[in-house]
């Protein structure tokens, strides 16, 4: 065992190493080369060292550098060192994190974790959490215990009973909700299509003064973080507005979260510490490996009643807090452990610097490609640049031919009707140099793409 995890070390460190440097999307080549992996089921054992080799040699070659510092495609960030360190180490232990008194170490780290994030934002430290696989499941465990609780107010018990015959309820998004939010609704019985749609603003975000009326049991789903423009619903109006009716506000804040823990950025978000629950994606800004979110919920207990279960087998404490007890999983990873490792090695000061360093960029992406004669579609007030190139075949050929470039990669989207090239500043590892060298390159493959 310790040689093949030497090896894997060794044949790690030289692909990040090599993350830096290599084109960001893999070539044709490379990945033509998977087809190798497409092999019959073999008969006979192998050498791990072998199976390693395999992966590391096929593989490697052919994935798009994520973790590297110029790409910008999609919210998604990197891996900070001593988060990918300790997901080995967590692997090693391999713990069924699900209760307390069988793999104490995971559940400590995680409401360590639990608690510091409560602390960064400046949350109620009452407040329950769940660490879960991303934001989806994430928005699906508090729109949860939003359910229970909206139910039993009106003298309803959803767990025990079902949506059949429970009271209506209302669901309110504004029309630039996140999909998977209306997937978690769907998951939940709260139907996709039934939503009450709030309209937007030229940012997408919610206008708090076309809310409707509040009657009977309500959910509203707000948004921290448009994917496209970063912009930022005014929860604090939005909570004001409704929860005096007794409505259930709910924050989807997939990349957005993390602005409550930064002075400088806080105004981008008043009232984000009002709402009643708040879903966010640690493998996203806080640059932890895949999988990994978080559900909080100001009130614990319409969580743990939406998710606890007892069995005589399942060994339980009243005392300690039981990790599965708040999750739709009962068997799953120690997540925490990469949770801890980020906030434990960033800081209060690291993660504030780590968050201001992506706006950072984000701005000098729209001030650079302004200057160069490019046309930027949103307020670039937190990490997502849209640029148009001229008509939309224009832009799409230009986002093709950045990614056939290599130097860096961004995505291409639709934003209120236009075709744009969608830059995402997340990953830990983005320099100011990485930053000039991807407005060069964008700059260099539009003049190229108008020039045809
Ligand atoms: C990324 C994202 C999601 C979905 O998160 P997953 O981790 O992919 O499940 C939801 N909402 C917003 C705003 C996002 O950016």
């Amino acid at each position: 065992m310790e040689k093949l995890l030497q090896e894997t070390a060794h044949r790690a460190a030289a692909y990040l190493k090599d993350n830096r440097d290599r084109p960001v999307a893999p070539s044709p080549e490379a990945v033509h080369a998977l087809a190798a992996l497409e092999e019959a089921l073999p008969e006979e054992p192998a050498e791990p060292a072998a199976v390693l080799a395999l992966l590391d040699d096929v593989v490697s070659p052919a994935t798009v550098c994520m973790t590297g510092p110029r790409f910008f495609g999609f919210v998604i960030g990197g891996a900070l060192p001593a988060t990918v360190a300790a997901s080995w180490l967590a692997t090693a232990w391999d713990q069924n994190a699900a209760l307390h008194n069988v793999t104490p170490g995971p559940a400590i780290l995680e409401q360590v974790a639990l608690n510091w994030v409560l602390e960064l934002l400046g949350f109620d430290p009452n407040c329950g959490g769940a660490l879960v696989t991303g934001a989806t499941v994430a928005n699906f465990t508090a729109l949860a215990a939003a359910r229970n609780q909206v139910l039993a107010q009106a003298g309803w018990d959803v767990e025990a009973d079902g949506l059949c015959g429970a009271p209506v309820i209302t669901v309110l998004a504004g029309e630039e909700a996140h999909p998977s939010m209306l997937k978690s609704l769907g998951m939940l019985g709260l139907g996709r299509n039934r939503v009450v749609r709030v309209a937007v603003d030229g940012q997408g975000r919610m206008r708090a003064d076309r809310l409707p009326e509040i009657t009977g049991p309500t959910i509203v789903c707000t948004q921290a973080g448009n994917v496209n423009t970063g912009a930022f619903d005014p929860i604090g109006d939005i909570c004001a507005a409704v929860q005096p009716a007794g409505a259930w506000v709910h924050v989807d804040a997939a990349f957005g979260l993390w602005v409550g823990a930064v002075p400088s950025l806080q105004s981008l978000c008043p009232g984000l510490a009002d709402a009643d629950s708040w879903a966010t994606d640690c493998h996203k800004m806080l640059n932890v490996p895949y999988d990994c979110g978080l559900a909080l919920v100001r009130d614990p207990k319409p969580l743990q009643r939406a998710m606890a279960i007892t069995a005589d087998y399942l060994p339980t404490t009243s005392t300690e807090r039981n990790p599965s007890d708040f999750t739709p999983e009962l068997s799953r990873r120690a997540r925490g452990v990469e949770v801890w490792a980020a906030l434990r090695s960033l800081g209060r000061s690291g993660l504030v610097q780590m968050v201001e360093d992506m706006c950072r960029h984000a701005s000098r992406f729209a001030t650079g490609l302004t200057d160069a004669g490019f046309e930027i579609l949103n307020d670039v007030e937190f990490n997502q640049v849209l640029v148009s190139f001229g008509s939309s075949e224009q832009t799409l050929a230009v986002v093709k031919a950045v990614q056939q470039d290599g130097t860096c990669w961004c995505g291409s989207t639709v934003w209120q009707g236009q075709t744009a090239m969608r830059i995402s500043v997340c990953c830990w590892a983005t320099t100011d140099q990485d930053v000039e060298l991807s407005i060069a390159a964008i700059t260099r493959c539009a003049r190229a793409v108008r020039s045809q």
